[in-house]
């Protein structure tokens, strides 16, 4: 290695200041002999530029705005269930943002992950973690919750009743609204929808609102939700807590309490709801909180820790990315959009996953 004089060195370190994006400064920082980290390029930049002199998006070519993302996210659809993007565009999307740890989490179903184990596994030299993952739509005596399961043995028989179970609960509740839109509006869905409906894993309000303006009877899907879909009695569709959970252990998996303060879109838990539902859960063999979420601040965040800690529950984090406008991107795990370290997830050691040094 050449030595440097000192006016080359103030040379390289003018160049180092100018750069632009996290690639930038570790690229700069090559000719210095300085071997950046991710994390510590992003520390340099934040010292030596101002945001707005950024490079928008130059280290996260698919995010939004300004944020920076972590590169690991445990809490994330796709289209087999609510989410927009198919496990494959999802695939994509992570290695193009660089996500060294990731879970597919879709609600009541492992179709997606199943395919998304798939899609990794082919493309090993991509160096990505992929761990299970499944968002179970759950109801205990302290009321609605999303239990998060990891890392199960799929073929395992507990585990595969509840799937089962929670399949022929959404199949009877769209015959009961299907009956209702029938004897009451006289409202009749053509052969094909019918069957397409019965196929597909969840038909949520928004699909049936959607074949309803098709078929001219609304202008739009927000109408048909108001003035017919939401007028059918309610049917309990959720599983049973306790069930999920013992469901998840027996293979070999591990449970988390998702949103415990509550999700993208929904109301706030109060301090009350939260103390009585953790302590429910916990009771039941809960073995996880999701101390990180998109939506959580920082004190937040410190406080569900906390609390995972005095309860010796293990922590897990995500972003609960959909691929529609109102939920953030992926990586996203605070408020805040600053990036979460792995090590602060302990789940990861539990599952026995760890991501790849020098990242
Ligand atoms: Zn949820
Ligand atoms: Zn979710």
């Amino acid at each position: 290695m050449e030595k440097l004089s000192p006016q080359r060195i103030s040379e390289l370190t003018k160049m180092l200041r100018q750069a632009k994006s996290v690639e930038d400064v570790i690229e700069r920082g090559r000719s210095l002999s300085m071997n950046f980290s991710r994390e510590q390029a992003r520390e340099y930049l934040e010292l030596i530029r101002p945001e707005s002199e950024r490079e928008e998006n130059a280290d996260c070519p698919v995010g939004s705005g300004r944020f920076m993302h972590s590169l690991i996210d445990l809490h994330m659809h796709s289209t087999a269930s609510d989410g927009k993007d198919t496990p494959a565009a999802l695939w994509e999307k992570i290695r193009q943002m660089g996500i060294r740890c990731f879970s597919l989490t879709d609600h009541d179903t492992i179709d997606g992950a199943r395919e998304m184990e798939r899609l990794v596994a082919g493309d090993g030299d991509a160096g990505v973690r992929f761990i299970r993952g499944i968002e179970f739509s759950a109801i205990s005596p302290a009321g609605k919750c999303h239990i998060l399961g990891y890392g199960y043995d799929w073929d395992n028989d507990v585990f595969r009743a509840a799937l089962e179970k929670c399949a022929e609960l959404r199949r009877r509740k769209l015959e009961q609204r299907l009956d209702f839109l029938r004897r009451e509006y006289r409202i009749v869905f053509a052969e094909e929808d019918m069957a397409e409906m019965r196929r597909r894993k969840s038909v949520g309000k928004p699909h049936l609102g959607e074949l309803m303006v098709k078929q001219g009877v609304v202008d739009s899907v927000a109408e048909a939700i108001d003035k017919y879909i939401n007028r059918c009695p309610k049917l309990e569709n959720r599983m049973p807590a306790d069930e999920v959970i013992a469901a998840i252990r027996a293979a070999g998996g591990i449970s988390v309490w998702a949103h415990p303060y509550g999700g993208v879109g929904e109301r706030p838990r109060s301090g009350e709801e939260f103390r009585a539902q953790q302590s429910y859960l916990r009771e039941k063999g809960l073995q996880g909180l999701e101390c990180f979420y998109s939506r959580f601040t920082p004190e937040q965040i410190d406080a569900l820790t906390a609390s995972a800690s005095a309860n010796g529950l293990c922590v897990s984090g995500g972003s609960d990315y959909h691929g529609r406008k109102t939920y953030p991107e992926p990586g996203t795990l605070n408020a805040d959009g600053v990036p979460v370290e792995a090590e602060r997830l302990s789940i990861l050691g539990k599952l026995g996953e760890s991501i790849a040094p020098g990242d």
